[in-house]
Parts: C-alpha cells; structure tokens; sequence
C-alpha cells in the first residue's frame, strides 16, 4: 500500500469529463495514458492488485484495437467469408441462391456497431472496477504528474492535471503514409477504409502486411479489382516463406493481382481515378484504380507526450525504450504496447499491461517472452505463427525437426470443404521441444492458441501427438504435424 492511496476515493467510481473537481488535486497509484488494449488492461489488473487507478484517454476508449483496428476489421472479413460461402452455395452444396445483392453501407455500419459495442463494454469495465477516466489529451508534465488538455471533439476536461506515483504509458500507434501522400478522394488507411461506406469498383492495396492483405480480401470477396502492391519478394515480410507463397497463391486463385518486388514511387489523380506508379528494379510500372488503401505500417505515438520533459529516450524508430520491467528512463514512466516495439499487436499489448503493473506490484519477475505472442492474419485462409520459424530455428544453429500435415489429410477439413493450408511444427531434434508453428488455413487463428499453451508448458511434439485430439476437428492437423514431427503420422 503507498502512501498516496485514498482507497475512499473509489466511491467516486467512474467519471467522465465532467464532475472532476472533487479529484483535481488527488493522488492516484497509477496514470494511464491510453485507453487500448494495453492501457485498459493493465487499467483492471492495477486495480486488481489494490492499486488507485486514472485512464486518461483523448478519442474514443478501447483504443485503436476496439475503434478502428481488431475488431471492426474482424467484422467486416465476417462479412466477407458469408457473402463468399453464400456464393460458394450453389456450386458446392447444391443450394440454388438467387441474385445476392450488397447494402455495403450496412456491411460498414454492422462493423461500427460492433466496434461502439465494446468500447461501451470497456467504460462500463472501468466503472465496475472503480478506474477515474478523464476524457482528455493527457501529457507527461513532470515524473509523478500528467497534464490534462483539451481532446478534439470533447469537452475541456474539469482538472488540469492528476497526480501520480507511477505513470503507464500506452499511447499506441498511428496510421503512416508515405511523403506527399494526402488521404481523400479514395485514398486511404485503414482508419478511412473502416469508415467508407462506398464499395470502389478497383482499389491498390501498398502493402502485403496483416493489414493490407486483410483489406484486399475483403474488398476481392465483395467483387472490387484488387491489386496488392508490395515492395519485398514476398507477401507478409518476415514470415515463413512457404506460408507466405500458399497464401499469394491463394489470393491469385481468387483474382487479387499480386506484385511483389514494386516499390510505391509516386500517384496522380487522373480523371477521378488514381494511376499509381511503381518502382519494380528500376523499371517504372503503373496501375490505376478508383481507390488506394495505404498499408505500410504504424508509427508509435511518442509524440508530444512531453516526455523528453522527464528524460524518457526513444529508439530510432521512435518508439519508447523501456528495460524489462517496462521502466522507460525515468523510474515513475513505465510504457507498454505499440509504443514500446514491435509486434504491433492488441494481445501483446495486453500480456505487456498485464506484466508491467504486476512488476510494479512486486508480484512477478521483470521479463517478457516476445516469442511467445502469435502473429494472426484474418483472411481466408486464415494464417497464424508463434516462436521460431524453420529458418529462423537453423540461423540459431538449432537441429530441428518439422512435421507438416495438409488440411486435405484431415477428415474435418473435408468434411467442411476447407481444405487450402497445412499446419507445420517446428521442434528441437534433440528434445523435441515445439519451438513453433506455422498454420495456414481455415480457422487457423483459434487453432495456434495450442501451440502457444504448448510453448509456455514447455511441450514436446511426442506430448501433443499423444494427446487425443477430438474428431473430427481441424485441430486434428495439429495433433498430425506433432505426430509427423516424430515420423509417426497416421493420416498422411
Ligand atoms: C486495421 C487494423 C487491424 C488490426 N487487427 C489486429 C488484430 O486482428 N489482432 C491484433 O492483435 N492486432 C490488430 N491490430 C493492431 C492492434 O490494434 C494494436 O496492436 C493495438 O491496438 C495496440 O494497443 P495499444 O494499447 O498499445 O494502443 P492503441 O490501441 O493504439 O491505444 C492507444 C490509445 O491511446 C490514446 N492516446 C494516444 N495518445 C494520447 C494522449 N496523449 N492522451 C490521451 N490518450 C492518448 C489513443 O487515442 C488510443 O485510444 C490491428 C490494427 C489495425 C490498424
């Protein structure tokens, strides 16, 4: 217990920008600055483990995860699979479907619902957990104080500043567009493209990350042309070569253009469409669509923080260096989530939130296992990682062994005429320990979850193959890749 706790002042329960008074000058535990996946966890768990807690959050709470990331991008690919399996209907289960007809705006609409839906889900958490928010833009005024300003669109927050022992920052990430680039007239982040409730006809996709490629398959199942643009060799930089080749093969199946090794150079606006120049080793190519959507990645939100005002240092990248506790270099600003490094990712954010306040509360050892957080893509087929890719094992000098099955081998997968992916498991040869896997197909992102548990157990691949799997499931493909691993698979 600190001495600046005052657990009365829990009574004042949830507070929204107005009636703030009575809590301008008091004392909190911990100051959040940010309300996603990372701030609000980390919010609850402080709370938790006995701590008084402030949120400050300027746009809308959830974070870009909630508002304008994981879950409304998640509703919409929902969309998506059920206007293609309607359309697969007739040609695969013998059910004539007559003309389909799309009210796009409702498909935007259904995914803003969902979004609103949690958010709200996450103010009555913070009420229920007895956590202050205070509407505003928050920035670091001194080691124990953040100063509240004005947010756009809200009214002028009734304190001009909250006190406190520790102050958590998680801040997130920002959309990036290339120099010279503006969004409107059909360009757009994914920010826009959550919003625009026009279907274009044709739209580029720069950008073959998590990202573009899940924009490119959702607007390619609601009939646009698309084409996907990306600057390396191969779709989804840095993961599992094999993987990323099934999926490019994939969206070609489906119709979506893939150039790979094209450099963005520049684009023009032409008779209300966009010609869109590229770079491909030194020849100059250009496509034209009525709508670009810019998926080049996010720029940590260190920004105006004022946190070189308390000496916190930022890497190149512009992210917050943290140690592994999560302290930044002032002792009291501890950061976490997109602000911190990479992955990107809302459950990284939230196991990091979760870390740093138990760290703080002395009731866990400093560390963090990145090789433990799953890279999820939610296109069809889906794709999932976790831990160390086949390559990436022998660079270490590690001896391994890989099993990999192919969904056709497995009876589920037929049975539900999902058979597009395998799964592949990479051990060490001498123990057998899963160092990771890598899956790419139906439903691919609940079924890594197995793999993660298994890395944190420590499991072997003979330990998942010997454990009945139910059937028919599609997590029977991960029982087999284990049990290929061993050179014992029964089904392929
Ligand atoms: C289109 C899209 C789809 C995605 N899909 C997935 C997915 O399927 N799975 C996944 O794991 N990840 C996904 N992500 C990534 C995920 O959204 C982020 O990794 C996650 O939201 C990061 O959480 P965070 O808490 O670090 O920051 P954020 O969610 O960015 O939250 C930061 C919050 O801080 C607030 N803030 C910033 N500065 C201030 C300030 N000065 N004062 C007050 N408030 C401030 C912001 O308004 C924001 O609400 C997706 C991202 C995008 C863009």
């Amino acid at each position: 217990m600190t001495a600046w706790r005052r657990p009365l002042a829990h009574f004042y329960g949830f507070i929204s920008s107005g009636g703030l008074t009575s809590l301008a000058n008091s004392r909190y535990d911990l100051a959040v600055i940010g309300s996603g996946p990372g701030g609000y966890v980390a919010a609850i768990r402080a709370t938790q483990l006995k701590m008084r807690v402030a949120v400050v959050e300027r746009e809308e709470v959830g974070g870009v995860c909630l508002n304008w990331g994981c879950i409304p991008s998640k509703a919409l690919l929902n969309s998506a699979e059920t206007i293609e399996s309607i359309r697969g209907a007739g040609k695969e289960h013998g059910i004539e479907v007559g003309e389909v007809k799309v009210d796009f705006a409702r498909v935007i609409k259904r995914s803003r619902e969902a979004a609103d839906k949690l958010s709200k889900g996450v103010r009555f958490l913070f009420r229920k957990n007895k956590i202050d928010l205070f509407e505003a833009n928050g920035s670091i005024a001194g080691p124990n104080s953040v100063a509240l300003g004005q947010a756009a669109g809200k009214p002028a927050p009734a304190a001009q500043a909250i006190e406190a022992e520790r102050i958590l920052v998680a801040s997130g990430s920002g959309e990036r567009l290339f120099g010279g680039m503006k969004v409107g007239d059909g360009v757009m982040t994914s920010r826009e493209a959550l919003l625009n409730d026009h279907l274009p006809e044709s739209v580029v996709v720069i950008g073959a990350g998590a990202v573009g490629l899940e924009f490119a398959y959702f607007y390619q199942a609601f009939g646009a042309k698309v084409t996907v643009v990306e600057l390396e060799k191969q779709m989804l930089p840095g993961f599992d070569a094999e993987i990323a080749e099934e999926l490019r093969r994939s969206f070609v199946r489906r119709g979506v253009t893939v150039m790979l090794g094209h450099g963005y150079k520049s684009m023009e606006r032409k008779g209300g469409r966009w010609t869109v120049t590229l770079d491909a080793a030194g020849t100059a190519k250009t496509v034209d669509a009525e709508a670009v959507l810019v998926a080049v990645g996010r720029s940590p939100l260190s920004p105006n923080l004022g946190l070189e005002k308390v000496g916190v240092e930022l890497d190149r990248g512009g992210f917050i260096k943290v140690d592994d506790s999560f302290r930044t270099a002032c002792p009291s600003v501890y950061a976490i989530g997109d602000v911190i490094r990479p992955p990107l990712l809302a459950h990284k954010a939230s196991a990091e939130g979760i870390a740093a306040v138990e760290i703080m509360a002395g009731v866990r050892e400093p560390g963090f296992d990145l090789m433990s957080i799953a890279g999820c893509i939610y296109c069809e087929p889906e794709v999932a990682t976790v831990g160390l890719t086949e390559a990436q094992a022998r660079e270490r000098g590690i001896e391994v062994k890989v099993g990999k099955i192919p969904f056709r081998a497995i009876g589920k997968a037929v049975a539900v005429n999902q058979t597009e992916g395998f799964v592949k498991i990479v051990a060490s040869k001498e123990y057998s320990e899963v160092l990771g896997a890598q899956i790419i197909g139906h439903r691919a992102t609940d079924l890594i979850s197995e793999i993660v548990l298994g890395r944190t157990l420590e499991t072997t691949t003979a330990e998942i193959g010997k454990t009945p799997h139910p059937h028919p499931t599609l997590s029977e493909a991960i029982m087999e890749a284990a049990l290929a691993a061993e050179g014992e698979a029964i089904n392929f």
